[in-house]
């Protein structure tokens, strides 16, 4: 008995610490499947497989023996659940695994586009729907604190599931949800980008069924869902990370070295072999060590996350964060799979650059990135979230103003397809629409920013809180940009959520934005109709363009001037079929016989069908 038991005692159990991913698809295009087992020791292990369908690619054993990864060849299997055997010596241990079946339609989901628009959520900031999950035991960052920007403020999935009839309300048709994915972080988890377990939603935002549920809420309610991923780099609590499979899963693996941020070094004609390393494989920060995209192991891990999150959960997109810090080819490959696997399936890559240059090079089937192809539908129009910030700022004359819009939107055709261009004013990282209190009063800027945004090619995005108001700048740090939706928690002075708990001046804008939206939602004009703009008269200040598609249109005027204007039409005929139509805004009929009269900052959309 005794040397029985002395003998267990000193030979280790097979233990499996981790199993990414859980469980797989049959019928998936890619007949390929990486399976990661972590464990003490486990690359010790022979393998084989219980199923007659499912065949071992290969096996991988990397310098870190904990990590033993298994290259399966589904071809041919049907859904199934089967047994992986590992046998160390006289020790064996099965783990059952399991092909699920896909859902019907899955390689057919819809993705988004620009018959859509998308409102950002940062989920830590929302609502909180579960004060029990606010402090999970054991997790690095343990306590909540609202008065600090910094630290985790309670929100979660339950807050936005709840308000779900909220955003139906306002009108918007598709939520991105920064990342939800564990951030096991000792400080500033909140915002989710560093990810320590890529298959595991957040506890203090829930599970993963709840996130699952949430998709289906919102699928029921006609909105989809955006999620946010991470591949350039994860949180140095990653185990990834802090017990490697192998260096070259890291670029920098043993001493942290920052980025130069210079992402102009992937197309830099000019560009030297040392900025092009600094810039793409340096950390972010120093909790985010940068993914080594060009390991295949690494690629294919990636890669698998995200598959697994479209087909678990049901998302209709991706939202690539640092997209352009990734190798190119390593993130190409990615796109180009995810694409085959669901063709309509949609991602935008985080394309922050402050010329239209540069964004157009990152774009599918750019000529500018030939041969190469990044295989990215949808990029990020920063240089016009900088343009429209002087444009509806400024007095419009021969360069300021809306002139602004009219020269920058006529550049257009650097662009593969200008209408897969996301397009805002603000987002978590940005000052928002509404820098300060003092600017919240604008309500013309307002009533003419959005009704350009809604109305401009490309796909829309707000930013939660703009529709009540909420004010922040840059210079105040990004909490300030993230706080809480009023409302969100137990207690909160006032509920932004409901008509009641909103302000006189609260209900103005959220009313002006609910009723653009639901004018555009199925709109098809604005969706997917061609778009022409005339010069804007430097005199008058005035900005003119159609949208157009078959014999209906949609002509969006605004006066970028605080003075009355008198509009002759005779140069704007051609877009002019009939001598009156409704303007949808204030739903009443426009007579364009003659010269239009408008108001100091007016902005009518008038629809002809
Ligand atoms: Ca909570």
């Amino acid at each position: 008995m005794l040397l029985a038991f002395i003998s267990i005692g000193l030979t280790h159990a097979i233990e499996v610490r981790k199993l990414d991913p859980a469980f797989w698809w049959a019928g998936m295009k890619n007949t390929e499947l990486q399976v990661l087992l972590y464990g003490d020791q486990i690359a010790r292990c022979e393998v084989s497989l219980s199923s007659k369908e499912v065949r071992i690619k290969e096996i991988v054993r990397l310098e870190n023996p904990n990590y033993l990864l298994i290259y399966m060849d589904l071809t041919g299997a049907k859904p199934q659940s089967f047994e992986i055997l590992l046998q160390r010596g006289k020790e064996k241990k099965t783990v059952p695994y399991e092909l699920k079946a896909r859902k019907a339609g899955s390689s057919e989901r819809p993705g988004f586009n620009a018959g859509d628009v998308l409102y950002l959520i940062m989920p830590d900031r929302f609502a909180n729907g579960d004060p029990n999950n606010d402090v999970i035991p054991g997790m690095r960052e343990n306590k909540v604190d609202r008065s600090d920007p910094f630290a985790r403020h309670g929100g979660d999935l339950k807050g936005i599931a709840d308000h779900l009839d909220y955003l139906q309300d306002l009108g918007v048709t598709a939520i991105w949800l920064n990342p939800t994915q564990e951030n096991d972080m000792a400080s500033g988890s909140y915002h989710g980008y560093a990810i320590t377990d890529y298959y595991q939603v957040d506890r203090r935002f829930g599970s993963n069924e709840d996130f699952r549920q949430l998709v289906d809420q919102a699928h029921q309610k006609g909105m989809k869902v955006v999620m946010d991923m991470i591949f350039n780099h994860c949180g140095s609590e990653n185990t990834l990370f802090t017990d490697m499979p192998s260096r070259d899963w890291f670029n920098f693996p043993e001493k942290y070295v920052q980025t130069s941020y210079k992402t102009a070094t992937q197309y830099d004609p000019y560009v030297s072999a040392y900025d092009k390393k600094k810039a793409l494989d340096g950390w972010f920060v120093e909790s985010m060590p940068d993914f080594n995209q060009r390991n295949r192991h690494v690629a294919r891990y990636l890669t698998q996350t995200s598959i697994w999150w479209i087909e678990y959960a049901g998302i209709n997109g991706i939202r690539q964060d640092t997209h352009p810090f990734a190798d190119f080819d390593g993130m190409a490959a990615w796109c180009r799979e995810v694409t085959e696997e669901y063709p309509d399936f949609n991602i935008v890559g985080e394309t922050w650059y402050k010329n239209n240059a540069a964004i157009a090079f990152w774009q599918k089937d750019s000529k500018l990135a030939a041969p190469r192809n990044s295989n990215l539908r949808c990029v990020m129009d920063f240089p016009l979230l900088f343009t429209m910030e002087k444009a509806f700022e400024e007095e419009t004359d021969w360069d300021n103003g809306l002139t602004r819009l009219h020269e920058y939107l006529g550049q257009d055709f650097i662009y593969t397809n200008p209408q897969e261009l996301l397009v805002f004013f603000d987002n978590h990282d940005t000052s928002r629409f509404f820098k300060t209190k003092e600017s919240t009063k604008n309500t013309d800027r307002f009533r003419q920013a959005f009704a350009f945004l809604l109305t401009t090619r490309g796909i829309p995005e707000i930013y939660y809180g703009t529709e009540i108001r909420m004010a922040a700048d840059k210079s105040e740090g990004d909490g300030a940009l993230r706080a809480d939706f009023p409302g969100g928690w137990n207690g909160d002075a006032r509920n932004a959520f409901s008509a009641a708990g909103r302000t006189k001046e609260q209900n103005e804008t959220y009313d002006y934005l609910r009723r653009l939206l639901h004018w555009r939602q199925g709109n098809e004009v604005i969706a997917k109709g061609s778009l022409k703009h005339f010069v804007v008269d430097p005199l008058k200040g005035i900005y003119i363009y159609e949208r157009k598609l078959n014999n209906k249109s949609v002509v969006i005027i605004l006066n970028g001037t605080s003075k009355e204007q008198v509009l002759p039409l005779e140069p704007y005929r051609e877009v002019l079929p009939k001598t009156e139509a409704k303007e949808i805004i204030v739903n009443r009929t426009v007579s364009l016989s003659s010269a239009l009269e408008l108001q100091p900052r007016e902005v009518l959309i008038l629809e002809f069908n």
